[in-house]
């Protein structure tokens, strides 16, 4: 049965695009069979993939008002080895439409029950907000992998995003919970990192993933070349990074 994981954090640009097709390149890598689900209207996901988003014909919104199902609207990303359910602007609408529809945050979790034995890995790209969209992606989840800047308010954006995640797991999804915090664009050179960093360990213990990805420019080159940066350049000290962090993952399974 799939493992089913949210890349989620309500702040802008922390990295979870580049975590969601990095990790989904290195699962893939390392044997898994992984879908990939963008659940942004801005498509960074899809795009990131190899996938142009304006020429698609189903995407996730599609699957969100249930005219396509997942196995419909799933593209196999042969460059990048896994399969993506892609987005595009057109999602942006769901989110009104959905507001008068039963059970409208649990659309992708009905969706994605039909697929679970199909793969070893769902990854949901969620975009920056806590909206009705992010909402679904923490309904149909086994847990959350939350990336983070070390940062003097990381601490704090991170208190509405674990109270959210208690809400949903006290209301709407018992099997919901944050996996782990992985530390993103890390630069070791940085005094005030490394103390965060401390900081994270010391409140989240076992929660916060070993494996850190350093800052490096190659994972930022790789999106203008449609790749994650696993696929574009796998020597990259960003991409073993990533690599490592599947293994991580995998092996984390059994113990969840
Ligand atoms: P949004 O909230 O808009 O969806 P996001 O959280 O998905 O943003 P990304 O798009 O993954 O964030 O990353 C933001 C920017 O930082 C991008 O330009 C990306 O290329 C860059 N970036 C992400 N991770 C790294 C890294 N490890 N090293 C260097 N640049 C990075
Ligand atoms: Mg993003």
């Amino acid at each position: 049965m799939a493992k089913i994981f949210c890349v989620a954090n309500q702040k802008g640009g922390v990295g979870k695009t580049t975590t969601t097709v990095n990790l989904a390149a290195g699962l893939a890598k390392v044997g898994q069979r992984v879908l990939l689900v963008d659940l942004d209207p801005q498509g960074n996901a899809t795009m990131g993939s190899g996938i142009d988003k304006r020429q698609l014909e189903l995407t996730v919104y599609d699957v969100l008002l249930e005219s396509a199902s997942i196995t419909e609207a799933a593209i196999f990303s042969d460059k990048c080895g896994y399969h993506v359910v892609g987005a595009n602007r057109e999602l942006a609408g769901a989110e009104v439409e959905l507001v008068d529809l039963e059970h409208r945050d649990q659309r992708l979790k009905l969706a994605l029950a039909a697929v679970q034995n199909d793969f070893d890995f769902v990854l949901i790209d969620c975009p920056p907000s806590l909206s009705m969209l992010t909402l679904n992606g923490l309904c149909s989840a086994h847990g959350v992998i939350v990336p983070m800047q070390c940062e003097y308010f990381a601490l704090e954006g991170l208190t509405d995003l674990v109270n959210t995640i208690k809400q949903v797991h006290a209301n709407l999804n018992r099997d919901l919970k944050i996996i782990g915090l992985l530390r993103v664009m890390f630069d070791p050179r940085i005094t005030l990192q490394q103390q965060v960093s401390e900081q994270l360990k010391s409140h989240f213990g076992d929660k916060v993933f070993n494996t850190v990805i350093p800052r490096n420019v190659r994972l930022a080159e790789a999106p203008s070349y449609g790749l994650p940066g696993v696929v574009f350049d796998p020597s990259a000290k960003g991409s073993h990074a990533f690599v490592e962090f599947a293994r991580e993952l995998v092996e984390r399974i059994p113990t969840m």
